[in-house]
């Protein structure tokens, strides 16, 4: 494919993921296995899809670097297996590792639970020029804490701020602080990969049946599955109450991981491209600079 193709299959591909009207959306009407944002194109071609559209992702992030004044924060969540690492790893795999940086959010460490919750990712939001991944993020404020709202006494909140609709003013918190983001400079994508319960079976015993695969599987991930309902609710709340025209979420079918990573490399192009990206302009007096630097060189000699 060439460019404007990838282009415009990522602007396609955008439209039918983004949540645009988070107010009547319905989780239930995501299909896990829907393929559909691609019309006629096959597992087959997916390969070289994917590498065009690294290839290009690599150039916008060339010049997004070269620019130095938006930063991207791509935030992935999902129920376990649903493919993040593998997102993650396939669609950045072109990009310069010094303009990108990874963070992995688990349970807090005891530091962490020393400060508001949004602290920690704070401290690891992207500089100017470069993306941010948060794998996992403060969202999970409002889905383990929700579906385990004992976690909640663990916070080290003062017990009178423990309020019943405490997500709902969370909700409000990430609202605002993302916009704040946005107004100075930072450009949010957000990635729900929405894997079915029965293809998160399959891979849960996939990991079990092949020795290479153990050290993926977790007994607490079948733990948490059994609160699977619960966390499509959360989920389903989260995207209604946080989905917003500067920070969308983006609902990914994710039972084909072919065509999880292609949707998600096609959104990410879509939104540098939407940023009209070019390397900084030279002025006389640097191209000026430039002439004498060269000329000084060549007086060297080989
Ligand atoms: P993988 O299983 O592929 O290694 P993962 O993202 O599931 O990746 P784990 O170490 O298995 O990583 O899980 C991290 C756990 O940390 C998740 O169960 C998540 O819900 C939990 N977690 C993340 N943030 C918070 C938080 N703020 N409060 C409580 N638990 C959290
Ligand atoms: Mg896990």
């Amino acid at each position: 494919m060439n460019d404007g193709e990838i282009l415009s299959t990522g602007r396609a591909l955008a439209k039918r993921y983004a949540i645009e009207n988070p107010k009547s959306f319905r989780l239930q009407s995501c299909d896990p296995d829907g393929t559909d944002g691609l019309t006629g194109l096959k597992k087959g071609d997916a390969k070289e899809l994917l590498e065009d559209g690294v290839r290009m992702l690599a150039q916008q992030q060339d010049m997004l670097y070269a620019q130095d004044h938006w930063s991207i924060l791509l935030i992935f969540q999902a129920m376990d297996a649903a493919g993040k690492d593998g997102v993650i790893k396939h669609v950045m795999s072109g990009i310069n590792p010094q303009g990108c940086e990874v963070h992995s959010f688990k349970a807090p460490s005891t530091e962490e639970l020393d400060h508001d919750y949004l602290w920690r990712s704070t401290r690891r939001l992207p500089p100017r020029g470069t993306i941010g991944i948060f794998n996992r993020s403060y969202y999970e404020e409002v889905l383990v804490v929700r579906v385990h709202r004992e976690i909640l006494t663990h916070q080290k909140i003062p017990p009178s701020l423990l309020e019943k609709d405490i997500f709902e003013s969370r909700y409000v918190d990430i609202r605002n602080m993302e916009e704040y983001l946005s107004r100075n400079g930072t450009v949010i994508r957000k990635f729900f990969l929405n894997v079915s319960k029965a293809e998160q079976r399959k891979r849960f015993l996939d990991r079990i049946d092949t020795p290479e695969k153990h050290w993926k599987f977790s007994a607490t991930d079948v733990k948490e599955r059994q609160h699977w309902d619960q966390y499509m609710d959360s989920y389903e709340e989260m995207i209604r109450h946080t989905s917003t025209p500067n920070s969308p979420w983006h609902v990914i079918p994710a039972d084909n991981k072919w065509f999880t990573r292609i949707a998600v490399a096609g959104i990410i192009i879509d939104t540098l491209a939407s940023l009209g990206l070019h390397y900084p302009k030279v002025d006389e007096g640097r191209l000026a600079q430039l002439k004498e630097a060269r000329e000084s060189l060549m007086e060297e000699g080989s």
